[in-house]
């Protein structure tokens, strides 16, 4: 068995090897020690080999699942290796051969995946300056390539978020091994244009590749050849479900890079988490199909200005004109589909469950339903949709007919094969129902010939059907009673009437579950062809469900439609920020103009006003616009956008190894070199990082840049009040302010954007909010006022260090000094402070 075992592992050297003994899965030697520290299981030793204990390591084959899953997240991946062989027959070891490898970006089992997210297998190459993408999700059979500069590899990562990525030995890329939990590398000569060309051509049945648009991608081409073997390989079988591959190039969606992503919180906030996120607030969606679709919607904001207003008009109709549209009906109707995306797959690799099939059977009939509240007429995307989603009666006819209305779990416990569908496996059925009455009747007539009343005829698992009569009637027993079994106080029998009827039960339940096997077999042969139609009925649910998402979220919190427009123009009026929104008590919506003649806004105002909400909002509008939502503001107007890029708050980059002001450097320097005239530019209190003159000296060069060189949209928040000069020597630049007020001794402040720079920055009133001790917020002020009492020209660190006089102590205690704190001027009368001055004066 050891030498079957090392035959095996010797194939896959670096994989968990889990080899099926009985009713453990096993791992041996390094594999056990590794598995039992992975996964928290117990190694022991068995037997030896070259002297030495052999480690071992197992997991009961019922558990087998959850192991796995803790696998895949660990970013490992596992190969299962079945026996084949009946270990009745077998002579020495059963055999044994490799039933499938799983890897964290090849998965299809829905016990194993996330149902919201995707798992991405991606294969990357670079050569000769392009960087070629290639990625595959085995659960749905979407296949992509796209071609672009290496530059853009960790946009693309951050976009796709690949599960496991596999690279050319001699390929190194420090950036992917950081932010991909699972990398494989496979040898050089696997990455090859030419060998993608004929696995595709005779994968997909066609001459050559030129109906997928890949000419021109060789790098793409080389990496889609590592990564279709890769997939075959593991999942031990052609990819049928794979029926296309799509191309992307650079410009179908709006350009956003890897910090915009994390800094807009698409769908992960900055910390991390899951909520609240662009994502979590929209994801109201019924089926996980849905929420995927969601979620790669909201990450690939479309160029195509068409299909975006395509969008917006299905939403509009789901939504209706006074929010009296059919999104509830549609809701309620999608509530019964399930995953037909992964169902189908399951189909394509003959892995799918027979309960599976149940539910495609229970979606499959819904779909009448979820067509008839549609309001097909009032959008074309909506009528494309309906038509996606006609019944494949033949299916649905299928399933019926095939599938038991309740399956069993497992096809080899049986119990699957529905009554009525094959005559041979009613017929062994029958047999198996009849049995009960037979053994009564048989019962009876025992009773009568022999006159022995307690005679009881019965079956148990191990000893099958007998007869048994107690002790005391030992004697009355006739001749044609073999003894079986005795018992304490009984004797079982077996009579050549009860062997024979003992055998034909007992196959017949052995060729019925053999016949459900075959059955199963063919109905999943028949259902095969018919995967690509369920396909793109899933593709319709998921994006019906996606629209009709937005259309409740624009219902629920007064979103609008977005008006898309050729001219260079944004236009908000009443905007707010969809996630700050919902966690205020009282929101104050913004407006926001830019214009060809209004480029750039500079954004003043104290800390905590509002600043970042503000220009986040602009961004998430523009965001939300382009994926075909709603948008949260009274209206919209929104001119060609064709990327949106942000610099906002201070983050290490701990895992490049990179200090703040390095990361905020490097973030402006991508945007000085790749915005244009029609990017949306976000750049949050620029220059912060470093001391305050090269700041200030930085944030000006930088935003004068923007003006003159990029002309881009932009928003440019600032604490250096000297900028807003530029406000005034620019006639496109505009100066706004988030307004505050003094309030006694606190701020409060307004969150309303006003025109003009803000007058004072707040910042020691801010800093008394956050807790900041009475003595140092009264010293700070006292130097602030110094500083500014002087000219600049003897330099602020003078003014900083000076020995300020030290304030009497006395003072502070001084009884008309604390009488003078206790006044509440707000709510004293002209006479009730007249009086309080003059006995303040009688104090001093
Ligand atoms: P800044 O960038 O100016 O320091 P933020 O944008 O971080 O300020 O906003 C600080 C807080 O103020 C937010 O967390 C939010 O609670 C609140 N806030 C911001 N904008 C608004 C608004 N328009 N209406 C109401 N509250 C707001």
């Amino acid at each position: 068995m050891m030498q079957q075992y090392l035959r095996l592992k010797m194939q896959h050297p670096d994989t968990l090897l889990l080899y099926r003994m009985g009713d453990f899965y096993e791992l041996f030697f390094d594999d056990a020690e590794r598995a039992a520290r992975l996964l928290d299981i117990t190694l022991t030793t068995r037997g030896q080999s070259g002297g030495q204990p052999i480690k071992m390591a197992g997991v009961p084959f019922h558990a087998l699942e959850p192991y796995l899953a803790k696998l895949v997240k660990l970013g490992e991946s596992a190969v299962i290796c079945e026996q084949i062989g009946d270990p009745a027959t077998a002579k020495g070891p059963v055999e044994r051969a490799v039933a499938r490898i799983v890897t964290p970006g090849t998965l299809t089992d829905a016990a194993l995946l996330d149902d919201r997210a995707e798992a991405l297998l991606m294969a990357v190459q670079v050569h000769r300056g392009q960087l070629g993408l290639a990625w595959l999700n085995l659960a749905n059979g979407q296949f992509r390539l796209t071609e672009t500069t290496p530059e853009n590899l960790v946009a693309q990562l951050e976009r796709l978020r690949p599960a496991e990525a596999l690279l050319p030995e001699s390929l190194k890329l420090p950036a992917l091994e950081v932010r991909v939990p699972a990398i494989r590398r496979l040898a050089d000569w696997q990455f090859d244009a030419k060998t993608a060309e004929q696995l595709l051509t005779s994968h997909f049945g066609v001459r050559d590749l030129s109906g997928f648009g890949v000419e021109g991608m060789p790098t793409a081409l080389a990496a889609a050849a590592a990564l279709f073997d890769y997939a075959r390989a593991t999942q031990r079988q052609t990819l049928d479900h794979v029926t296309g591959i799509q191309v992307e190039r650079d410009g179908d969606y709006l350009r956003l890079d890897a910090h915009t992503r994390r800094n807009l919180e698409i769908s992960e906030t900055l910390r991390g988490e899951p909520a609240p996120t662009l994502l979590s607030l929209l994801d109201v969606c019924e089926t996980s199909m849905g929420s995927r679709w969601l979620r790669h919607c909201l990450h690939h904001p479309l160029a195509d200005r068409h299909a975006c207003r395509q969008r917006h008009g299905a939403v509009a109709a789901l939504l209706g004109d006074a929010g009296d549209g059919p999104m509830e009906a549609v809701r309620s109707a999608l509530r019964p589909v399930a995953d037909i995306e992964r169902i189908a797959t399951r189909i394509a690799l003959r892995s799918v469950r027979p309960r599976e099939l149940a539910s495609l059977r229970e979606s499959l009939a819904a779909l009448d339903g979820i067509r008839a509240p549609l309001p097909q007429h009032d959008s074309d995307l909506i009528r494309r949709l309906a038509d996606d989603m006609a019944t494949p009666v033949q299916t649905l006819e299928t399933l019926h007919a095939a599938v038991a209305a309740e399956p069993g779990v497992q096809v080899r416990d049986g119990g699957v094969i529905a009554d009525g569908f094959d005559a041979e496996l009613d017929e062994l059925r029958a047999i198996q129902t009849n049995c009960g009455a037979f053994l009564l009747e048989l019962e009876a007539r025992e009773r009568e010939r022999t006159g022995i009343p307690s005679l009881k005829v019965e079956f148990n698992r191990v000893h099958g059907f007998y007869i048994e009569v107690t002790h005391a009637h030992t004697s009355k027993v006739p001749d044609d009673y073999r003894r079986r079994q005795t018992m304490k106080n009984a004797e079982r029998y077996v009579t050549p009437e009860l062997k024979a009827f003992e055998d034909k039960a007992l196959s017949a339940q052995e060729r019925a579950l053999a016949r459900e096997k075959l059955l199963y077999d063919s109905l999943i042969d028949a259902l095969l062809p018919q995967v690509p139609q369920l396909q793109r009925i899933a593709r319709a649910i998921a994006t019906l469900d996606g629209l009709n998402a937005f259309a409740q979220i624009a219902a629920r919190h007064g979103y609008a439609m977005p008006q898309l427009v050729e001219d260079a123009i944004i236009d908000i009026r009443g905007g707010r920020h969809p996630v700050v929104e919902r966690q205020v008590d009282n929101f104050i919506a913004n407006d926001t103009q830019l214009s060809s003649t209004r480029r750039m806004l500079l954004v003043t105002g104290p800390n905590m006003g509002g600043k970042s909400t503000y220009m986040r909002q602009v961004a998430l509008i523009v965001l939300l616009a382009h994926c075909g939502a709603f948008v949260p503001a009274s209206s919209a107007v929104i001119g060609p956008v064709d990327a949106i890029f942000t610099r906002i708050g201070a983050s290490d980059d701990l895992a490049s190894g990179r200090s703040t002001f390095m990361v905020e450097m490097t973030e402006a320097a991508a945007i000085l070199n790749g915005a244009t005239e029609r990017s949306l530019v976000l750049m949050d209190e620029i220059g912060r990082g470093t001391s305050t003159f090269d700041g200030m000296a930085l944030a000006f060069s930088i935003a004068r840049h923007l003006l003159d060189k990029n002309r881009s949209f932009s928003l440019f928040s600032t604490h250096y009040f000297e900028l807003t000069r530029l406000g005034v020597e620019y006639p496109e630049c505009a100066n706004v302010h988030l307004g505050a007020v003094e309030h006694g001794h606190s701020i409060v402040f307004l969150h309303a954007v006003e025109e003009g720079p803000a007058s004072q920055s707040y910042g020691i009133e801010v800093a008394a909010l956050a807790g900041i001790p009475g003595a140092v917020v009264r010293d700070a002020k006292r130097r602030l006022r110094a500083l500014e009492n002087r000219e600049i020209a003897s330099g602020p660190q003078d003014d900083l260090f000076a020995a300020l006089p030290e304030p009497e102590p006395s003072a502070v205690s001084h009884p008309a000094l604390v009488q003078l704190a206790d006044l509440d001027p707000d709510n004293m009368s002209p006479r009730e402070a007249l009086e309080a001055l003059y006995a303040l004066r009688r104090q001093l």
